[in-house]
């Protein structure tokens, strides 16, 4: 009995400590960003798609930003603490809707609690809906908005798709990925981040090159829209794909597209978009200069610039998850 009681009191102290600081899972998270989303669109009429694009663009771009906090769990959307509260108050965190409105503060109490609380979920995001509802309820409204806002074409680029995306699939958990080339058709690649190529002077080469046979189709790895396609002399019939993380997938040296697809169209995982080819290298329809693959490559956007990122890694992962 005596060895029991410690045990218990171990279960009990452990249990507790366990429930307080629980993570919530991924469902979770969509499930809760989802209710929020809507109930603000319950109050303020702002579609919930438009508040979800912002919410996950601000995400994406804190994600991999030294200059802002990382975000939290719920919402991605930020207002620096001297905007919510005024740059002449002296309490940087203030919740006092009066002081924050007597200094010259943006905060909001949004859920009728007596707080403006910059920390609350409501809170931001009713300050979030508030702004666009002084602008409209449509695309072009909000296109407006996003561009006084941000006050750069990407940033609006990137929104305006979030936003086609999630009112397209009318849902958040969209975080699905596939490897570009489907099962049964035979490819190979290494990893050749970073190696010189000898075409178009001394440029390092951004990507991996995925070997297959002409016509093997090319897949979309996520959810996203389709920014750019066309002709290119170095990397001849490409396709650009940027997804909700901000990230933005490039396909070269295509064969072809796929029938119809076209530049502003929602793409998901697994789509075929076009197929390997051995385009570029010269004036439009130049092939044939190199052996057939598909070159893949992946850049990160953080609301000021872009930079090309090694995609191998995620290849592997996708590769991985497609032989389960
Ligand atoms: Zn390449």
């Amino acid at each position: 009995m005596k060895k029991v009681i410690p045990l218990v009191i171990f279960f009990i102290l452990f249990g507790v400590g366990k429930a307080s600081a629980k993570e919530l899972t991924q469902d979770e998270i969509f499930e809760k960003r989802m209710d929020l989303y809507k109930k603000t669109e319950a109050t303020t009429q702002v579609p919930w798609y438009y508040l979800a694009a912002i919410d996950q663009f601000e995400r994406s771009i804190r994600d991999v930003r030294k200059d802002l906090p990382d975000p939290p769990a719920i919402t991605g959307y930020y207002i620096p603490p001297e905007i919510w509260s005024g740059a002449l108050n002296s309490t940087l965190e203030d919740i006092n809707p009066m002081t924050i409105e007597l200094f010259g503060g943006i905060g909001v109490d949004g859920n009728g609690d007596g707080k403006a609380d910059r920390t609350n979920n409501e809170d931001l995001l009713f300050l979030l809906a508030q702004y666009l509802s002084k602008y409209g309820m449509d695309d072009q409204s909000f296109r407006l908005a996003l561009w006084d806002y941000y006050q750069r074409d990407q940033s609006v680029r990137s929104i305006m798709g979030n936003a086609k995306v999630y009112r397209t699939f009318k849902r958040i958990d969209l975080s699905e990925k596939a490897f570009p080339i489907p099962k049964g058709y035979n490819y190979s690649y290494k990893n050749t981040w970073g190696d010189r190529r000898g075409w178009g002077g001394r440029r390092i080469h951004e990507g991996t090159d995925i070997f297959a046979n002409y016509g093997t189709p090319v897949r979309a790895v996520a959810y996203g829209v389709v920014e750019l396609k066309g002709w290119n002399k170095y990397g001849g019939w490409r396709i650009g794909i940027r997804d909700l993380n901000n990230t933005y997938h490039y396909y070269a040296h295509l064969n072809g597209f796929a029938k119809g697809l076209k530049i502003g169209d929602v793409v998901e995982p697994g789509m075929i978009i076009g197929s390997v080819g051995s385009s570029g290298y010269g004036p439009p329809g130049t092939a044939g200069k190199f052996p057939p693959h598909l070159h893949f490559g992946m850049y990160k956007d953080n609301g000021l610039n872009e930079w090309s990122f090694d995609p191998y890694p995620h290849l592997r992962l996708w590769e991985r998850s497609q032989k389960k």
